[in-house]
């Protein structure tokens, strides 16, 4: 791949941090980062490899004012013996590609976007951190550069790819959360960019993520915005009730994020077996009635961050109801052992799930 680069010198760059550090969520980069600029009538310019540093636009660049910016996020793992590896890296880049369409933005080639994300890891690749549960996160970008106040698709954009040593999420093991349904805000409404990593989604939701977090709750459950009857997603991740021998999670409904990890859950409990598996509406009201007749025996939600995050409360209107005995699952715990394992390379890679970088 014909790619520009200008690396620091080993002397000016950062301590990496020690094993045993904390590594809170998007606190810290590392030394470069890819990127790839735009045109219309040219189309992509050479790749660079950069150090990490302020980008530069005009403040009339159209993602400040009117949001046409995506992102991506997924994570580079360190396998036991050293090397790294990537978990269905294809599947965000799809999704990339799909949000560019829906915003009006330019696609990036499949085999660009991996590749040039191969050489940004090969130059960092020290920045992966070893402890357990921990990884290298990263947030792929594509932002609208050009500078104009008129409402229309920009003729300009800038692709990057940042990097970020992250800690395992849950440090003291696997902690459920309680979690608030809104029944007056909405995360995303039909015929919107719900279904897409769109920057402007994650701004709508700040005001009821705090509200629930000022009443004690870890995260909002987010209804369907036309008649706040049927389940869509938990905060930023997907969500999962197994009703008894029956694994339901809300199908694609438009304003439905499409998670690589939803899918992945899906694929293990098909071929697992044990349990019916469906994709359907799921009202509020069937969740809470079946938790009422404790027939709702697991809870839990799917993203890349997460993993799986299992939830132990779920309070509606003025009703709170216990999943189960309140405590992780079998189920969401069997699913996170499986897919960390896959993603650490403990356990081979039966699907062609795995990418190894190095
Ligand atoms: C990213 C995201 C998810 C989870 O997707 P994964 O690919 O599993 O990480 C779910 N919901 C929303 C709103 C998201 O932004």
């Amino acid at each position: 791949m014909d790619l520009d680069l200008d690396l620091l010198p080993p002397g000016r760059r950062k301590a990496k941090p020690a094993p045993d550090q904390d590594l809170p969520f998007g606190d810290i980069y590392t030394d470069h980062m890819l990127v790839v600029t735009y045109k219309e009538g040219q189309g992509w310019a050479k790749p660079r490899i950069v150090p990490f540093a302020d980008l530069c636009f005009s403040p009339a660049a159209i993602v400040i004012h009117y949001a046409q910016s995506l992102f991506e996020g997924l994570k580079c793992y360190r396998r036991r013996d050293g090397g790294l590896q990537l978990f269905r890296p294809r599947d965000n880049f799809k999704r990339l590609n799909q949000g560019a369409e829906r915003m009006c933005m330019p696609s990036l080639d499949l085999e660009f976007a991996l590749e040039s994300l191969r050489k940004l890891l090969h130059i960092e690749q020290d920045w992966v951190p070893c402890s357990q549960g921990s990884s290298l996160y990263v947030r792929p970008t594509l932002i609208a550069t050009e500078p104009h106040l008129g409402v229309r698709p920009a003729r300009e954009y800038l692709y990057f790819v940042i990097l970020c040593p992250v800690g395992a999420y849950y440090k003291e093991g696997f902690n459920p959360v309680t979690i608030l349904v809104s029944d007056k805000y909405s995360r995303a409404a039909p015929g919107g960019v719900g279904n897409v990593k769109a920057a402007g989604n994650y701004a709508a939701s700040l005001y009821a993520a705090r509200e629930a977090q000022a009443q004690g709750f870890t995260q909002i459950l987010w209804l369907d915005a036309a008649e706040h009857k049927h389940i869509e997603e938990l905060g930023t991740s997907n969500m999962f009730f197994l009703f008894e021998d029956t694994l339901v999670t809300p199908a694609l409904s438009g304003s439905i994020l499409p998670g690589i990890t939803r899918y992945t859950v899906l694929d293990l409990a098909r071929e697992w077996g044990q349990l019916k598996v469906e994709e359907r509406p799921v009202s509020i009201e069937e969740v809470m009635t079946k938790a009422r007749q404790g027939k709702l025996t697991e809870a839990f939600a799917s993203g890349t961050a997460v993993v799986i995050s299992p939830v132990s409360e779920i309070h509606y209107k003025d009703e709170r109801v216990q999943i189960g005995d309140g405590q992780t699952g079998p189920f969401a715990r069997k699913l996170f052992d499986e897919i960390t394992a896959i993603q650490y390379g403990t356990k081979p890679d039966t699907h062609g799930w795995v990418e190894r970088i190095t």
